[in-house]
C-alpha cells in the first residue's frame, strides 16, 4: 500500500504512521462506523485457521462467529460501541479473549473514523506478581530526592517488569541529540552509559509518535511484517498512529540490526508536554511483552515523568529564589549607598551574586571593577572595545565566546560564557559576567552521520550507520548555559541601577540633571508644536474631504485623497498621544488615599463590556490602599489591565490576575496574564513612546500606554518593571510608596 521510498531528501518525511503493514506478533481487523470490516492483516489466517471466506465488506459479527461459542454473539461489536465514547478506548482496553484455546488481548483504538481491533497473545498469570511489584516500584521511585537516583532506580524497576537485556534512560538535549543518562543491563554487556546519539537517529515524525503513544514495542526485528489488505476500490492508506502493532520503518529495522538488537521497547518520558527522553530497552533475542506489562511499564514512565517535573521545578525554584533575594539586597544597597560603583562591587552582595558566574566586571565612569575570576586587564580592555563595538542589544549573552570573538580563546578557561548588560551605551557603562569553559568530551555511539550509499537500483539511499564503536569528540570553548531566570535577574538589576541613579541624579551625576532640564525644555517645545500642528492637520483633512466629493476627480485621485485623509487622522491620534504623554510631565498632581479595590473592579467591569467574558478568567487578590493621584492611578491600572486582557485574548482560557502586596515601606501591585508575552530583549523597550513589539502586530494599539504609565509611576516616585516569557505570558509590577 505504501510505495514510499526513503532517500536522502525525504528521510524526515517518511510516512511511518501509514506503513501498510503490521508486525506479525498479532493480527488486525479494521471496521468502519457501521461495524463493517474494511481492512485486515494477512496473517489473520495464521491465528484463526478456519477463515475460509473473505472478510472485507462483511459485518463484524460475521468475524465474531468464527471465535466459537464461548462468547455472546455480538460481544466484540458491543464492546466497540460502548468504548467509542471514551478517549481511545482506555476503559475497555485490554479485553481478554480466548481464540482456539489461546488467550489473547483485544486492544481497540481509533483511526480517522475507523476502529482498529488488534489481537495480541496474553501472557497470563503474570498479573499478580507485577501488581504487587508495581506498588513497591512506585514507592521506591518516589523515595529518591536526587534526580540521578530517581533515573537509576526507574531503569531497575522497568528491567524487573520486562526482563530486557539492557534498559537505558535516554535524555534529549536542546539540539535534539540524546544521551544515555542511566542504564541497567546484563553484566556481560558493554556499558553505553554516557554515550551520545545524534539527533538524526530519531526523525521528527517518530518523535511525534513517541509523544502520542507512550510505549512502543518492536518484538522481533527479524520477523516478516504482515501486509494489510483492503478492497480493490479503497485507496485510503490506513493510519496506524495509535496502533500497537504498527510495522517498523525499514531504516529503523536496519539501525537496530546494525546494533545487534533483536527486540526493542521504549517508554516515552514527557516533561511539560514535551518529550524529555525515552526509557529505551534492548533485548538481543526476540522478546514479546504483553499489553498489560507494557501498560505497567508505561505507568512507571508516567510516574518518573511527574517526579522529574516536580524535582526540576523545585531545583529551578530554589536557585531562582536565591538570585531574587540577592537582587533585593543589591537594590537596597543601591538605594542606601551613595556611590553606585561601591554599592555594586564592595558590599555584602555584589553583582557576582545575582547569577551563577565565576567572575564579573563593572565598567562604570571609564573604570573597570573586577570581581571573582576574570581575564587580565589588557584582555579586558580589548574585550570591552569589542563589546562596545558589537553589542547593540541591552542584553547580550553567549556560551561560546571564542567562536564569535576569537581573541578570547586565550582565556577560554575563564570566559567561554559571557553575559553583558548595557547600563548606558552612551556613557560606556556595562556589567559583564563570565563563566568558565566546560570541556565536554562527547562520546558518540558511532560517528554521528548518516551513511549515504547506492542501493540495488542505483539510487542514492540513506542507511543508518553500521558502526556503533565509541567515537569521541571533544568540544571546547563552551560554558554552561545561561538560564532565563538569570537573564531576567540581569535585566531587573539594570533597572534597579537606573532607578537608583535617576533618584540620585543631583549627587551622583549632575550632567544627568542638566540633561533632564534640557529634555523638559524640549518637551514643552514639543507640546507647543504638537498643539499648534492640530489646526493645520484638521485643515488638510477637511480639504481632502472636500476634494473627495468633487465628481470631476478620477477614481485613482479619489483613492489618493482618501489616503491623505486617513493619514491625517492617524497623525491626529499620534499628536493626541504625545499631548497626553507630555501633559503628565506638566500637570500638577494631588496625592490622596485611593481605594484600589473599587478602582480595579470598575476597570474590570468596563473591560467586560468590550471583551467576551466567557473566554476570560480575571481574578483579583488583595488590594491594599494606595496613595497618589486618583485619575493617574486609574490611567495606570486601566492601561496595565487593559494590556493584560488585550494581549491574552487568544489564550484559551485567558487568565489575568491582579493583586497588591504591602510590605514595610512600599506596596507592590502586579498584573499578570498568560498571553503573547514579550521577548527578553524587548523588555526594556516596551516603555518607550510608540514602541510596539513584533509579536503584537495583529492586535491594535498605539504604543503609548506604557510610556504614560511609566511616567505616572515615576512621577509618584515609584518603579515599574515587567517579567515575561514569549508565548507564556507577562507580569507587570508597580511599586509605590
Ligand atoms: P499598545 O498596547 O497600545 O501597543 P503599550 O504602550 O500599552 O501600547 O504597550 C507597548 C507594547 O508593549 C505593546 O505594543 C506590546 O508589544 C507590549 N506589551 C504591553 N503589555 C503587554 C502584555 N501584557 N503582553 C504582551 N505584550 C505587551
Amino acid at each position: 500500500m505504501s510505495n514510499f521510498r526513503v532517500d536522502l531528501t525525504n528521510c524526515d518525511i517518511e510516512p511511518i504512521h501509514i506503513p501498510g503493514q503490521i508486525q506479525s506478533h498479532g493480527f488486525l481487523i479494521v471496521i468502519d462506523v457501521d461495524l463493517v470490516i474494511r481492512y485486515y492483516s494477512d496473517n489473520l489466517t495464521d491465528y484463526i485457521t478456519n477463515t475460509t471466506f473473505d472478510l472485507l465488506g462483511k459485518p463484524l459479527p460475521d468475524f465474531e462467529s468464527l471465535l466459537g461459542s464461548n462468547y455472546q454473539p455480538n460481544f466484540i461489536s458491543q464492546l466497540v460501541i460502548s468504548g467509542r465514547g471514551s478517549e481511545n478506548f482506555e476503559r475497555t482496553n485490554p479485553t481478554p479473549i480466548d481464540i482456539a484455546g489461546s488467550s489473547y488481548y483485544l486492544i481497540l483504538s481509533a483511526s480517522n473514523g475507523y476502529t482498529l481491533l488488534e489481537f495480541e497473545i496474553a501472557n497470563s498469570n503474570f498479573d499478580l506478581d507485577v501488581q504487587s511489584m508495581m506498588g513497591k516500584s512506585i514507592a521506591k521511585i518516589l523515595s529518591y530526592r536526587n534526580v540521578q537516583q530517581l533515573l537509576d532506580n526507574a531503569a531497575m524497576q522497568v528491567r524487573q517488569i520486562i526482563g530486557y537485556d539492557r534498559i537505558m534512560i535516554y535524555r534529549f538535549a536542546e539540539d535534539g541529540h540524546g544521551e544515555v543518562v542511566a542504564e541497567e543491563k546484563n553484566s556481560d554487556l558493554n556499558s553505553w552509559l554516557g554515550l551520545h546519539y545524534p539527533a538524526s537517529d530519531i526523525p521528527k515524525q517518530a518523535l511525534e509518535l513517541y509523544k502520542l503513544n507512550l510505549t512502543r514495542l518492536i518484538a522481533d526485528v527479524h520477523s516478516v511484517p504482515s501486509k494489510i489488505s483492503t478492497s480493490a476500490n479503497n485507496s485510503d492508506p490506513l493510519d496506524l498512529t495509535y496502533s500497537q502493532l504498527r510495522a517498523v520503518s525499514p531504516i529503523h529495522i536496519q539501525y537496530l540490526k546494525n546494533m545487534g538488537v533483536a527486540s526493542s521497547f521504549s517508554i516515552s518520558l514527557k516533561y511539560k508536554d514535551e518529550l524529555w527522553g525515552l526509557i529505551a530497552c534492548h533485548h538481543y533475542s526476540p522478546r514479546f511483552i504483553d499489553y498489560k506489562s507494557r501498560e505497567y511499564a508505561k505507568l512507571i514512565g508516567q510516574i518518573l515523568s511527574s517526579a522529574l517535573e516536580f524535582r526540576q521545578d523545585e531545583d529551578d525554584q530554589r536557585t531562582e529564589n536565591i538570585f531574587k533575594l540577592n537582587l533585593e539586597k543589591l537594590a537596597r544597597q543601591l538605594m542606601h549607598g551613595d556611590n553606585t560603583e561601591s554599592s555594586l562591587t564592595e558590599k555584602e552582595v555584589t553583582i557576582l551574586s545575582v547569577i551563577e558566574a565565576s567572575g564579573a566586571i563593572l565598567v562604570y565612569n571609564n573604570k573597570i571593577y573586577k570581581l571573582g575570576i576574570t581575564p587580565g586587564d589588557e584582555q579586558l580592555g580589548d574585550l570591552m572595545k569589542w563589546i562596545k563595538h558589537t553589542v547593540a542589544e541591552p542584553l547580550y549573552y553567549s556560551e561560546n565566546l571564542s567562536a564569535i570573538y576569537p581573541e578570547s580563546t586565550a582565556y577560554k578557561e575563564i570566559a567561554s560564557g559571557i553575559m553583558v548588560s548595557v547600563i548606558s551605551r552612551k556613557l560606556g557603562d556595562y556589567m559583564v559576567w563570565f563563566r568558565p569553559e566546560e570541556i565536554t568530551t562527547i562520546n558518540w555511539s558511532g560517528k554521528p552521520e548518516k551513511h549515504v550509499g547506492l542501493n540495488a537500483n542505483g539510487l542514492l539511499q540513506i542507511s543508518p550507520r553500521h558502526s556503533f564503536e565509541v567515537w569521541s569528540e571533544t568540544k571546547s570553548g563552551l560554558s554552561a548555559r545561561w538560564t532565563l531566570a538569570e537573564m531576567s535577574a540581569v535585566i531587573r538589576l539594570k533597572e534597579e541601577i537606573n532607578y537608583a541613579t535617576n533618584l540620585k541624579a543631583g549627587t551622583a551625576r549632575q550632567m544627568n540633571e542638566r540633561l533632564k532640564e534640557a529634555y523638559e525644555e524640549l518637551e514643552s517645545f514639543s507640546y507647543t508644536i504638537s498643539h499648534d500642528l492640530k489646526n493645520p492637520i484638521a485643515s488638510i483633512k477637511s480639504y481632502a474631504q472636500l476634494l473627495i466629493r468633487d465628481q470631476s476627480i478620477l477614481e485613482r485621485g479619489q483613492q489618493m485623497l482618501q489616503r491623505i485623509a486617513d493619514r491625517a487622522d492617524q497623525m491626529n491620534l499620534m499628536i493626541n498621544a504625545v499631548l497626553d504623554y507630555s501633559r503628565i510631565g506638566r500637570s500638577s498632581m494631588v496625592s490622596r488615599p485611593v481605594n484600589a479595590g473599587v478602582l480595579i473592579a470598575d476597570i474590570v467591569k468596563d473591560l467586560e463590556l468590550i471583551y467576551d467574558v466567557s473566554k476570560f478568567k480575571i481574578t483579583v487578590g488583595e488590594t491594599p490602599e494606595l496613595h497618589g493621584d486618583p485619575i493617574m492611578m486609574l490611567q495606570v491600572f486601566s492601561n496595565l489591565i487593559g494590556n493584560a486582557v488585550k494581549y491574552s485574548q487568544y489564550s484559551a482560557p485567558a487568565i489575568v490576575h491582579i493583586e497588591g502586596k504591602k510590605s514595610d515601606d512600599r506596596i507592590i501591585y502586579s498584573v499578570s496574564d498568560n498571553g503573547l508575552g514579550i521577548a527578553l530583549n524587548d523588555l526594556s523597550k516596551i516603555f518607550e513612546l510608540f514602541n510596539r513589539m513584533e509579536n503584537v502586530r495583529d492586535i491594535e494599539g498605539s504604543g503609548v500606554g506604557l510610556a504614560i504609565v511609566k511616567r505616572i509611576v515615576e512621577k509618584h516616585n515609584g518603579k515599574i518593571w515587567a517579567e515575561s516569557e514569549l508565548e507564556k505570558g507577562s507580569t507587570f509590577f508597580v511599586s509605590l510608596n
